[in-house]
């Protein structure tokens, strides 16, 4: 989990400074962060894209972990993925889909529906308080 955050650091977007890890056998397979698409300005050199209150500019860490896996060829079908964060219920429909399962993370999002569906996927959640932090601080 420190590796997760770690990663995280990375993050263009402050809004939510987000890491996931994607891990299988006891091996890390692919990594990712919130940021904007490859090639385009991020957060922090052209600011957020805000619609709704949320900042639409970039992928989710666990997006980016999943997309890098496709991207070089690696399955992650059985994996576990680590997150700083609770994912979102987009990222929660990702994760099943990848064949994820088990989420491990850090702090807590507000999203009911992600935890939902996950949990009907039979995908198991983890919470895992962040290094050094408690869960309320690192929420
Ligand atoms: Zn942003
Ligand atoms: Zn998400």
């Amino acid at each position: 989990m420190s590796i997760t955050f770690q990663v995280a650091k990375r993050s263009t977007c402050d809004r939510a400074q987000v890491g996931s890890i994607i891990v299988k056998d006891r091996r890390i397979l692919t990594t990712g962060y919130n940021g904007a698409p490859a090639g385009l300005p991020h957060c922090d050199e052209i600011g957020h894209l805000m619609i709704n209150g949320h900042c639409v500019r970039t992928l989710h860490a666990e997006q980016n972990a999943i997309i890098q896996a496709a991207l070089h060829g690696v399955g992650v079908a059985g994996g576990v993925i680590y997150v700083t964060h609770q994912p979102c219920l987009t990222c929660a429909k990702m994760i099943i889909n990848a064949g994820i399962v088990r989420v491990v993370y850090a702090g807590h999002y507000p999203d009911p529906n992600a935890v939902e569906f996950l949990r009907e996927a039979s995908v198991s959640l983890s919470p895992h308080p962040a290094p050094g932090l408690s869960p309320a601080e690192s929420a």
